[in-house]
C-alpha cells in the first residue's frame, strides 16, 4: 500500500481518525504542520518571545522541543529539566535531555531538587499517606517550571501535553464537575499574576501514538525506563477507557476536544461572568515564597508539602 500523500513511498502509519495511510516522511511533515497550525490558531508564540521548554526525557517533550526548535529557528528557546532524584530514572532521563539539547542546539538548564532544595521526590513517601507519589511530584514540577521560567526572565513555558493527556484531563473534570479545572484546561494559559508565567501546549493536536511515532522516526533520544512510581494510576486507567471509545469511534478524541473548546468552554466562561482563568477563585501571593497561589493567606501547595516533608524529616 502506497502513501496517500506522496503516492511514492510505502505507507507505514495509519491514522484511523482521518482514514489516512502515510509513509514516515509524509507523517512527520503532517505532524509538524499540525503543531504549527495549532501555534498559529491559538497565537501561542510571537517574535519577541524567549521561551522555556519543559523537558522530561519522554517522547512528548522531545517531540515538542524538536518541532518548536526546527519550525521557529529565530525564537530563543531554553530546555528546562528538573532532576527529581528518582534513582536510576532521573539520571537516565537527564542523559536523554542532554543528547536532545545537543541535537537541536539549544541550551539546557538542569535544576537538581537535591542540590537546590535538599530533598528528592522519593523523600515524599513519608508524607503522602498511601496517595500516589505523582500528586506530590506534579505539585513540585508545576511550581518549579513556573518559578524557573520566571527567575530566568523567559516570556512563557511550553509543555508537552498532548491530545490524549488533554482529553483525559477534560473528561476527568467533567466527571468530577470541576468547573474551575475545566476552565483552566486551555491550550494557552495567560499571565494572571506578575509571577504566573504564561503556558502553552502546542502538542494538543497530536495523540500519544503520534508523538511516539514522531520521536521514533526522527530518532530522538527518549527514555527507555519507566518511573518506579508510575503504576497504573487512575490517569492511565481513564486513558485506557478513552482508547476503547476511540477504537469504536476513531474521531472520538478529536471531536470531544473540539466540541469542548468551540462550544462548551465559551459557555462556561460566559457563565463565570467573563472572568478569566483563575479569577473565579482569586490569585494571591504565597506568604512563604511570594509565588502565586489560589489559597488566600495560606502557603501555596508547594510550600505546604515541603514544610510537611521537613517536619517529618
Ligand atoms: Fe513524577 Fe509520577 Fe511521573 Fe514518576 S510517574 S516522574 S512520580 S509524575
Ligand atoms: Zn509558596
Amino acid at each position: 500500500m502506497k502513501c496517500k500523500k506522496c503516492g511514492a513511498n510505502d505507507a507505514e502509519v495509519y491514522l484511523a481518525y482521518s482514514n489516512l495511510k502515510l509513509c514516515p516522511e509524509c507523517f512527520m511533515l503532517l505532524a509538524e504542520r499540525k503543531v504549527r497550525n495549532t501555534i498559529e490558531t491559538y497565537k501561542m508564540l510571537s517574535k519577541n518571545d524567549n521561551i522555556g521548554i519543559a523537558v522530561s526525557g519522554g517522547k512528548d517533550s522531545a517531540t515538542l522541543a524538536y518541532i518548536l526548535s526546527r519550525s521557529f529557528e529565530k525564537i530563543p528557546m531554553t530546555l528546562i529539566y528538573i532532576d527529581l532524584g528518582i534513582p536510576d530514572y532521573s539520571q537516565h532521563c537527564l542523559e536523554k535531555v542532554k543528547e536532545l539539547s545537543k541535537i537541536i542546539d539549544r541550551d539546557l538548564i538542569v535544576y537538581s531538587l537535591e542540590k537546590e532544595l535538599g530533598f528528592r521526590i522519593p523523600d515524599f513517601k513519608s508524607t503522602i499517606y498511601g496517595r500516589k507519589m505523582c500528586s506530590a511530584c506534579g505539585t513540585v514540577k508545576r511550581y518549579l517550571f513556573n518559578k524557573i521560567t520566571y527567575d530566568l526572565g523567559l516570556t512563557k513555558i511550553a509543555t508537552g501535553h498532548n491530545l490524549d493527556d488533554t482529553v483525559e484531563a477534560i473528561f476527568n473534570s467533567y466527571m468530577e464537575g470541576n468547573v474551575g479545572a475545566l476552565v483552566r484546561l486551555k491550550p494557552v494559559l495567560p499571565k494572571t499574576h506578575p509571577k504566573m508565567m504564561p503556558k502553552i501546549k502546542p502538542l494538543i493536536c497530536l495523540t500519544d501514538m503520534e508523538c511516539l511515532l514522531y520521536a521514533t522516526y526522527r530518532n530522538l533520544p527518549i527514555r527507555m525506563l519507566e518511573c518506579q512510581f508510575a503504576k497504573r494510576s487512575r490517569t492511565i486507567r481513564r486513558k485506557e477507557v478513552l482508547n476503547l471509545l476511540a477504537d469504536k469511534i476513531p474521531s472520538f478524541k478529536h471531536t470531544f476536544i473540539s466540541s469542548h473548546y468551540r462550544r462548551i468552554l465559551p459557555l462556561l466562561e460566559k457563565a463565570l461572568g467573563g472572568q478569566s482563568v483563575g479569577d473565579e477563585m482569586g490569585i494571591f501571593d504565597c506568604p512563604v515564597c511570594g509565588m502565586p497561589t489560589s489559597l488566600r493567606s495560606m502557603p501555596c501547595h508547594f510550600c505546604k508539602i515541603v514544610s510537611l516533608l521537613k517536619r517529618k524529616a
